[in-house]
């Protein structure tokens, strides 16, 4: 029998990128090897989600066109990615993966996701890296299921959660909180119910005290489950993260989110991160989610996790 808390993974289905894209697909391979090496987790492969789901929070037609192939060449330059029935299957996986997690957190207390957390994926088009929102499609899920009524997105990627703003915007029943980089992508913003925008070059200290401001927010709300978009490209090392943080702040960070959300279900998904190094990055992302284990209500015969 199996007790130890499970996230999922989706690094195996591998999409075809030209040479020099910039999008830092070896990040995930490396952060299910530290996690892997670790011990603490169940790492399993990502369930597909089922197109029906999917419809829950795109347009019928984008799911199809992205499902057969047709989606037109100037929406794949937006998502940044060129089409392939890989990426069918790595995004279908991707979303799976924290529909899967947000049952599991409805469950026991916690889920998990090591991909996911595409916020900028609108209700009728993908952008920047992002084809569907999964944050939006495990809402709405979960919803149509009668799991939970209310939930709050918690999105401290260092990009603004614009995709996930749209589509909640008149939905009184999602609380969408962003901390982002004023003038970072995406350059034309939307509106979430809170966002905090930081200047350029934003250190821990500034960092945490802004985030200490917005938790009770979050709390006060009082969502069925939190969906936490724990992108690490807030780290001075990030190629396009602009602001200053270290890996102890995020660190920091995600310790105050975890004692925040304390008796709330919670998902982690991942977010962006590209760092240079890129190991640095996988890094980050699997302190994170080494920080959360404290969260599994299940009987803890994992072992301690290794100081660092
Ligand atoms: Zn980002």
């Amino acid at each position: 029998m199996n007790s130890r808390p499970r996230l999922y993974y989706c690094d195996h289905y591998r999409i075809p990128l030209p040479p020099g894209h910039k999008f830092p697909i070896e990040k995930y391979a490396m952060l299910r090897a530290l996690l892997n090496a670790n011990g603490a987790y169940d790492l399993t492969p990502a369930p597909f989600a089922p197109p029906a789901d999917l419809e829950l929070a795109h347009d019928p037609a984008y799911v199809q066109s992205i499902l057969q192939g047709t989606v037109d060449a100037r929406v794949m330059r937006r998502i940044g990615f060129p089409w392939s029935p890989e990426l069918v299957r790595r995004t279908l996986a991707s979303v799976g993966g924290t529909l899967a997690a947000a049952r599991d957190a409805m469950q026991c207390g916690f889920g998990g996701n090591l991909a996911g957390g595409t916020h900028h994926a609108f209700r009728d088009e993908g952008s920047g890296f992002c084809v569907f929102n999964d944050l939006a499609v495990a809402i709405l899920t979960l919803r149509r299921d009668g799991l939970a009524a209310r939930a709050a997105v918690l999105d401290l990627d260092v990009h603004q959660g614009d995709g996930t703003a749209a589509i909640f915007e008149s939905d009184p029943a999602v609380l969408t909180i962003s901390l982002h980089g004023e003038h970072n992508f995406p350059f034309r913003k939307q509106r979430s119910r809170i966002d905090i925008a930081l200047s350029d070059g934003t250190s821990d200290t500034e960092y945490l005290d802004r985030l200490e401001q917005v938790l009770p927010q979050l709390i006060f709300y009082k969502p069925d489950i939190i969906l936490y978009q724990s992108g690490v490209d807030g780290l001075a090392c990030d190629r396009l993260g602009r602001l200053a943080l270290t890996p102890d702040g995020l660190r920091m960070r995600d310790q105050m989110v975890a004692e925040a959300a304390a008796g709330i279900p919670l998902v982690v998904t991942l977010g962006g991160g590209y760092g240079d190094p890129i190991e640095v990055t996988a890094a980050a992302h699997a302190a994170t989610f080494l920080t959360f284990l404290t969260r599994h209500q299940g009987p803890a015969t994992f072992d301690p996790i290794p100081a660092s």
